[in-house]
């Protein structure tokens, strides 16, 4: 190409030294462009055509290239720098240029550099599709590239690069913005939250930021002032985090978060900024220092993360209520009794001079009467007023926590926290809404000595507290390991009763029961065995207590009497004797509303003549709820049902009382019996016999073991007898046995 090509006369002469590649490679905040040409002069006459030329307040940087490898080895490495890139069409090849275009868009990926194609021919244009393709901006015959021209063309190009740039930055930006409100929303600590969303800031903004979260965190620290909180801080805020805005002394920043959230509005600034952050209420601010101000792009994007990851702080503090709901009593604001557990498991068990090393449940007697007596809201008054008392006294030195409805747990020293102490917080009555109570407490204590579990010490500090509501003496009790072992080996007996009463291993056994005079059987008790597998059996006297006390008796109850009434007519059926039949009755079955029925159906089930049943009960039964026994008994008796009292004589009955019942025979208890020696009299058992005759009763002498017991009875008057001196207690088929001799 020949100068005189140019439209004016600009053309310099060129200095051989600055057609060296890369000079100008460093200039800093300049558009680089890059000339590929086969024609050297073409190279000098564009750079001189161009020089002077500022964009921007930036001047152009020139790259060489010669031919079309050349520039594509040039553009793999520095390619995503370059602005321009003034590229011949014919090169080494006829499509060299458009190679080189192609490539750049295809291989390299790189659709940020603007093309202007040079032709050397005039004539010749690219295909319209090639244009598109490749995103060439403009192409040229080298003839029309005139100084102006060229400038025209660079300052176009310039111009679409750069919004091109912006375009490509802020999607980046976003995509870094979705990345980042995606990695946040996994996190579950309001802290960690706020401090990853610090994290994303300075990703987004690509520089390392110091800045804080700030809010009216009451919610979050459960406190009922309005301060200013610290939520999360980067490195350089990081000794205000959990902590009031006003330790970190800087009342700038304490006021330009408190405008933030009241104003609910985002701020720019040359050395700061500050992001609101809210949604339902959830409301943050985030304060970012800044070392130059952001640009318009930077503002933009922080505005479209804060806004997604808002979502995600309500979440968190949704989360963050949800854990306080699960560790805090609602009512009285203490600890709850997950949060106990949690407390007694962070127990230090190893250091010598321990402070902690006691725990006492304090149960508020009779709450519920309270409770159903003055109502619910002056029983809630009441516990918060418990609460507040034991705060008041004990709060500084221990661990206070609301444990059950009516129960405390504190954790604490055993100096602080003796029994003493604990009782003298109870003296003085509490104020429940309108009432002043007077209330009682029962103490259970646990030494923590040995490391164990939350659970556990809760456990055998629960042991105690029952042992204490039993306990005639005192109110309170120490956890002392044999109570567990009872409790262990309770729950194990249980269990295995209800597991071989589910698999029908539980027998009946009968025990005959004798006229005195004639000695002939009239009746037999029923009387349940348990057998372990191996021969033995496990006394009823052992399990029956427990079955009572697991409410199992109700079900394994109506089983014996079912049971037993099936044998009763299966004797009859065969024709051995004429006999009653005799079945125990405990406390939960006699006070479960199905009992009559139960009892109804099963004797006309098997077609049992009136007077061929007879209960026995205890006289802890028939002194529980009078009214109801009264109603029962005359019930059972208007069926044909008699009834005995077993144990006469152990309980606590009142005679006059006893006179009223419709009963039929007091049975002797054999502890009684058992004090009949020969030539002694035996008090109690006489006296028995003569009150049952008194009240028009029948009795029975249990036990009897020895002739002389037997006759020593019915010397004074006793109707029958059962005891070993009979016959023990047998299976059903050896009874059959023996009622046939
Ligand atoms: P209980 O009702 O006082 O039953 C009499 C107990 O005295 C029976 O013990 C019987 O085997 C025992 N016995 C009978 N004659 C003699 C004797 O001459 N000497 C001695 N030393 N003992 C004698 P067992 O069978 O071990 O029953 C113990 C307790 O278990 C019963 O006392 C009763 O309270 C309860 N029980 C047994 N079966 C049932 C049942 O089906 N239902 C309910 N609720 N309780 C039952
Ligand atoms: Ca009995
Ligand atoms: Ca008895």
């Amino acid at each position: 190409m020949c100068p005189s090509d140019y439209e004016n006369d600009e053309l310099i002469f060129i200095d051989e030294d600055e057609l060296v590649e890369h000079v100008e490679e460093t200039i800093e905040g300049a558009w680089h462009v890059l000339v590929v040409d086969d024609d050297e002069e073409i190279h000098s006459v564009t750079r001189l055509a161009l020089s002077d030329l500022i964009l921007n307040g930036r001047k152009l940087a020139f790259h060489h290239a010669y031919s079309g490898a050349q520039a594509l080895n040039y553009l793999k490495e520095y390619g995503s720098s370059i602005a321009i890139i003034l590229l011949d069409v014919v090169m080494e090849t006829d499509d060299a240029g458009l190679q080189v275009a192609k490539k750049l868009r295809d291989e390299l990926k790189l659709d940020e550099p603007r093309i202007i194609l040079r032709t050397g021919q005039p004539g010749y244009a690219p295909e319209e599709n090639v244009i598109k393709e490749y995103d060439i901006n403009d192409y040229k015959t080298k003839t029309e590239l005139t100084r102006s021209k060229l400038v025209t063309t660079i300052i176009s190009s310039i111009r679409s690069y750069q919004q091109i740039l912006t375009i490509n930055q802020s999607r980046k930006g976003l995509q870094k913005v979705i990345r980042s409100s995606a990695n946040l929303q996994e996190e579950q600590s309001v802290s960690g939250f706020c401090t990853g969303v610090l994290a994303q800031i300075s990703a987004i903004l690509n520089r390392p930021v110091s800045g804080l979260v700030a809010s009216r965190a009451a919610s979050v620290f459960d406190l009922d002032d309005d301060g200013l909180y610290v939520l999360g801080a980067t490195e350089s805020f990081s000794e205000a985090s959990g902590k009031p805005l006003n330790v970190l002394q800087k009342p700038a920043i304490s006021s330009l978060i408190d405008q933030s959230l009241r104003d609910k509005s985002h701020t720019f600034a040359s050395e700061h900024c500050v992001f609101f952050m809210g949604r339902s209420g959830y409301d943050a601010s985030i304060f970012v220092e800044l070392d130059s101000p952001l640009d318009t792009t930077q503002e933009q994007l922080l505005e479209v993360f804060l806004s997604s990851v808002s979502v995600g702080y309500e979440n968190v503090n949704l989360f963050h209520q949800l854990r306080n709901a699960a560790f805090r009593d609602w009512l009285t604001k203490l600890p709850n009794r997950t949060q106990f557990i949690k407390m007694l498991d962070g127990v230090h068990w190893n250091s010598s001079n321990r402070a902690i090393d006691i725990v006492a449940l304090i149960d508020v007697s009779h709450f519920s009467d309270i409770n159903d007596g003055l109502g619910q809201e002056a029983g809630n008054h009441l516990l918060i007023a418990v609460a507040e008392r034991l705060v008041q006294w004990f709060g500084a030195e221990a661990q206070i926590s609301r444990i059950g409805a009516d129960v405390f747990g504190v954790i604490g020293n055993s100096e602080t926290l003796s029994v003493e102490r604990i009782n003298d917080v109870f003296l003085s009555p509490f104020k429940a809404g309108d009432h002043t109570l007077p209330i009682n407490v029962y103490i259970g204590l646990c030494h923590l000595l040995e490391k164990n579990s939350g659970l556990n010490i809760l456990k055998q500090t629960n042991i105690a507290l029952n042992r204490a509501k039993k306990s005639l003496t005192n109110n309170y009790e120490f956890y002392a390991p044999e109570m567990e072992e009872k409790t262990t080996w309770r729950l194990d007996m249980i269990r295995r009763l209800r597991g071989d009463f589910a698999d029908r291993k539980l027998e009946v056994w009968y025990q005959p029961q004798v006229d005195l005079l004639t000695e002939k059987v009239v009746g037999v008790e029923a009387l349940l065995r348990w057998p372990t597998g191996d021969g033995q059996y496990i006394s009823p006297a052992v399990f029956v207590p427990l079955a009572e006390y697991s409410g199992l008796i109700i079900d394994i109850g109506a089983w014996v009497l079912e049971e037993a009434c099936g044998k009763l007519r299966e004797l009859d059926n065969l024709g051995v004797g004429d006999i009653r039949l005799s079945v125990n009755i405990s406390m939960p079955q006699f006070r479960d509303s199905k009992f009559l029925d139960l009892v109804l159906s099963t004797i006309k089930q098997f077609e049992i003549p009136k007077g061929r049943l007879e209960l026995e009960i205890t006289e802890s039964i028939v002194m529980d709820e009078p009214q109801i026994v009264v109603e029962a008994l005359r019930e059972l008796k208007d069926n044909g049902v008699q009834v005995a009292i077993d144990d006469f004589g152990t309980g606590f009955s009142s005679m006059s009382y006893l006179q009223q019942l419709p009963l039929d025979r007091l049975k002797v208890d054999r502890a009684f019996v058992n004090e009949i020696e020969l030539g002694h009299s035996a008090f109690i058992a006489e006296t028995i016999i003569t009150l049952g005759q008194k009240l028009g009763l029948k009795t029975i002498a249990e036990g009897v073991e020895k002739r002389e017991q037997a006759s020593y009875m019915l010397n004074i008057g006793c109707d029958e007898a059962q005891g070993f001196l009979y016959a023990k207690p047998m299976p059903y088929n050896e009874l059959v046995a023996f009622l046939k001799q």
